[in-house]
């Protein structure tokens, strides 16, 4: 079953402590897409500017994702240019030129308005509700968002959380927006919103899912070199999005098992710069990295007499 996935597709420019790339392959929606496209068909929209080396975004097509719903508009891309320092948890934005992206209004073109499932990637919360008020009846609809959207569109991200199922957010985004310091009580403020999934993400210390009645938690792959962190958390929910998609089951041992693919498919994206890594990837490498999960976290149960 196809997802469908809404969310920036950017030109990125990153320094981290290994190097730095300019104008690089970005976006929400760009890191998704590269993901999920490893597990089920994807649909994405979301718009560029006339610079856009649209080009560039034919290694996506070519992994099956259908792009007939990015829009080319008049005007400069969106680009983000961050940094991160040591603690490659945490991103610095240095500055977000929205460019096309502020006059934006998602079209979702007709053959795409009954995706089973829908991935509202990290947007403006209004174009998050745009979307879903143009798709019919989805299985799963689930979102992200970050900081800069916090701060300025808190009512419309809380009206958001009203008519999703799931969401994924970082640990820092979900202490700045329940107000609370402790992730299990931040967790249960935001299932009282509506969300009856939510997921923390914690970075290289793995992530939690929180429902009504159950915790889980995936570690994330101990890798020794975490070469650029950005796009981890959209690779996260490209494998989560697109495991549950190509099962078609929403389970808690369905869920379980995607949060970690979403692991997975996150620990691959840091690998290198933007997507590259994730476009490098076949379905070997991930079902070892699989392995690699399990292995991670298996013991045996037993108490000594
Ligand atoms: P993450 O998975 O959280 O590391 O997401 C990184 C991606 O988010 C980058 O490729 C950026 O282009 C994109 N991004 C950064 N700021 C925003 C924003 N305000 N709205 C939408 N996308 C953004």
């Amino acid at each position: 079953m196809s997802v469908l996935v809404v969310g920036s597709v950017a030109l990125d420019s990153v320094e981290t402590p290994f190097g730095k790339a300019e104008d690089v392959l970005g976006g929400s929606g760009t890191f998704f897409s590269a993901s999920a496209s490893h597990l089920t068909p994807v649909q994405l929209v979301g718009v560029v500017g006339s610079d856009y080396p649209t080009h560039k975004l034919e290694s996506l097509s070519a992994r099956g994702v259908d792009l007939s719903g990015v829009e080319r508009a008049d005007g400069e891309s969106f680009r983000w240019r961050g940094r991160y320092r040591h603690d490659l948890n945490s991103a610095e934005t240095l500055e977000t030129r929205l460019g096309v992206f502020s006059h934006f209004r998602p079209k979702i073109p007709e053959q795409f308005r009954s995706a089973p499932y829908v991935f509202l990637a990290n947007i403006d919360p209004r174009l998050q509700l745009e979307v879903l008020r143009q798709v019919e009846r989805p299985k799963l609809v689930a979102c992200d968002t970050m900081n800069f959207w916090i701060e300025s569109r808190r009512s419309d991200l809380l009206e958001l959380l009203k008519h999703v199922d799931a969401i994924l957010l970082n640990d820092g985004e979900a202490r700045q927006l329940t107000e609370q310091s402790n992730l299990v009580r931040a967790a249960r403020w935001i299932l009282g919103q509506g969300p009856r999934i939510v997921i923390i993400k914690k970075g290289e210390h793995g992530a939690f899912m929180f429902t009504a009645h159950s915790v889980f938690f995936a570690p994330a792959y101990p890798l020794e070199d975490v070469f650029d962190p950005t796009g981890a958390g959209d690779s996260f929910a490209g494998g989560f999005m697109g495991y549950l998609a190509r099962t078609g089951k929403l389970d808690e041992e369905h869920m379980r098992r995607a949060v970690v693919y979403g692991s997975a498919m996150g620990s691959f994206a840091v690998e290198k710069f933007s997507i590259d890594r994730l476009l490098e990837l076949d379905h070997d490498m991930i079902r070892a990295r699989l392995d690699e999960f399990r292995r991670l976290v298996a013991f045996q149960e037993e108490l000594p007499a």
